[in-house]
């Protein structure tokens, strides 16, 4: 793949630029592109992950890069990875699975404003239903990495066994693909567009600069106003680029922190940041026979998935695993909403900081955990899936407190012993909530109160509802480019 000209390394970071875009993941890359499309020039966006590549991976990135903002956690096991704070060039674009649903309509009426709610629901750029059909249709057009497929359907079989479940093949801007080491997901990542290969409407678009190492440590503001960002770069040195627009997109936790510093540059220090929320995510790994397996993973039926969303906040989730598996397994999993109300949150202790100190980092502390309500919803999920279980007429291990689902250690499954994992929060990746639009943001991310900042990505969602985070982010980094160019 053309590695083309847009990628740059931290030597060539710039005095000033008209946007800066904080973060080059899912959120970030788009919002730029989608500023590039509406004609804005001079952009440059900063991400803190080394340029790795552009091909897909299946795990999540976290390496550790030197200098990571201090972050910890709440005597817990959950948020022990900090999802977002590390990672590659791309963030966790370059690992997502692809799977685009969107976020219930009840719950956008309920806690989303309604200019944003509105627009996700109708049929213009911006709306699910745009993304959604530019997204399959990139997958359409990228199909020589798409594996034979069979007709096979296996929801024939599961009919038989447990007839009241509606199942639908996942919605998916990509596709899995069997490796000798297992299953590899290969899915959309808007890094694409640099390596020639993204969507169509971005084929010979003046693409944003992209500048890798540097990790921005806080917004400079002035006058009610952002001036632009301090950057730390790997070389332990300090850069001060100067931005009209400054646009932060680094990631639930990460942003959360920049925004919170932003405001206090205004001397509105707020330390306490609620609505913090994951997915809770638990399930079975199941022991199948080989020959079923190998023929529903070759179906264009291999992941499948059911709404409850009305009933349990949850949408089921079912999925074959035979690669590189000495026993292949179908894994059926909740992701299900943390239920309400939240009682997570970020905090910040900045006593003791110098708030307008040039590299002054607030540390963060994310406090979380399962409340009794989640406990209870897991178990009532469990009972259903459960029923699957005894018709397939298939022992469980005992209740496996946070264990996440690691496909290798099925390996280790004894045959005809299902495995039940509960994921700890933070590891689903859907982290969001505590920069909520409407509460704290107006449209498109815009901070009333310092001018010419916004934030996007999860941070700003109201609500998750039971839904995967990454539809409404890319229709968001659209809204969010509105807001900023005004058109
Ligand atoms: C294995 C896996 C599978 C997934 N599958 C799905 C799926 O099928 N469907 C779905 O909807 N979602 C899925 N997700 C979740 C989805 O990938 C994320 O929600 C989404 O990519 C988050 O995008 P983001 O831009 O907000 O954050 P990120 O992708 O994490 O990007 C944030 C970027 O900001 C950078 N950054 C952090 N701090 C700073 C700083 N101070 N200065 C500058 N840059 C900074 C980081 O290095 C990172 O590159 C999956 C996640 C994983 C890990």
């Amino acid at each position: 793949m053309r590695i083309s000209e847009g990628l740059h390394s931290q030597d060539e970071i710039p005095k000033g630029c008209s946007v800066l875009v904080v973060g080059a993941g899912m959120s970030g890359l788009s919002t730029a592109l989608e500023l590039s499309e509406r004609g804005v020039r001079d952009i440059v966006v900063v991400d803190p992950g080394p340029f790795t590549g552009f091909e897909h991976r299946s795990r999540t990135p976290n390496t550790v890069l030197p200098d990571t903002p201090p972050w910890w956690r709440s005597a817990s096991p959950h948020y022990a990875e900090l999802p977002g704070v590390t990672g590659p060039l791309g963030g966790r674009s370059r690992c997502w699975h692809g799977v685009l649903l969107p976020i219930n309509p009840r719950v956008l009426a309920q806690h989303w404003p309604k200019d944003t709610a509105d627009l996700l629901l109708a049929e213009v750029p911006g709306s699910y239903r745009a993304v959604t059909q530019e997204l399959l249709e990139w997958q359409s057009t990228s199909g020589d990495l798409r594996p034979d497929r069979t007709p096979d359907d296996p929801r024939e079989e599961l009919r038989a066994i447990w007839p009241e479940l509606s199942l639908q093949p996942v919605p998916q801007a990509g596709w899995s693909v069997d490796g000798p080491d297992g299953r590899l997901v290969w899915a959309y990542s808007p890094l694409m567009a640099w390596a020639g290969c993204g969507l169509a409407r971005h084929s010979g678009l003046d693409l944003p600069r992209v500048v890798s190492g540097p990790r921005a440590v806080r917004v400079l503001v002035e006058a009610g106003s952002v001036r632009g960002v301090v950057l730390a770069t790997p070389d332990r040195g300090v850069r001060e680029v100067s931005a009209d627009v400054v646009v932060l997109a680094a990631g639930t936790l990460e942003n959360t922190r920049l925004y919170a510093q932003a405001l206090a540059e205004e001397g509105d220090i707020v330390t306490r940041w609620p609505g913090l929320n994951d997915h809770v995510t638990h399930g079975y790994a199941i022991p199948l026979p080989r020959a079923l397996a190998e023929r529903w993973t070759r179906s264009d039926h291999r992941f499948l998935w059911s709404d409850h969303e009305d009933d349990l906040n949850a949408n089921l989730f079912m999925e074959v695993h035979a690669a590189g598996l000495a026993e292949p397994v179908l894994d059926l999993w909740w992701m299900a909403q943390q239920e309400e109300p939240f009682r997570d949150e970020i905090r910040f202790d900045p006593s003791g900081h110098a708030p307008s100190r040039e590299t002054t980092v607030w540390a963060g502390q994310v406090e979380a955990s399962f409340s009794a309500a989640d406990e209870e919803a897991i178990r009532r999920r469990d009972e259903i899936t459960g029923k699957l279980l005894e018709a397939l007429d298939v022992d469980a291990t005992a209740e496996g407190r946070f264990v996440d689902f690691d496909p290798a250690a099925k390996a280790a499954l004894a045959t005809g012993t299902a495995n039940h994992y509960v994921s700890r929060l933070g590891t689903a990746d859907h982290e969001a909530g505590t920069v909520p639009l409407g509460k704290r943001l107006g449209f498109g991310g815009r901070s009333p109160s310092v001018g010419n900042l916004f934030v996007t990505g999860p941070a700003t969602f109201p609500a998750a509802g039971a839904a995967n985070p990454s539809l409404t982010i890319l229709a968001l980094a659209t809204h969010t480019a509105e807001a900023v160019t005004g058109h």
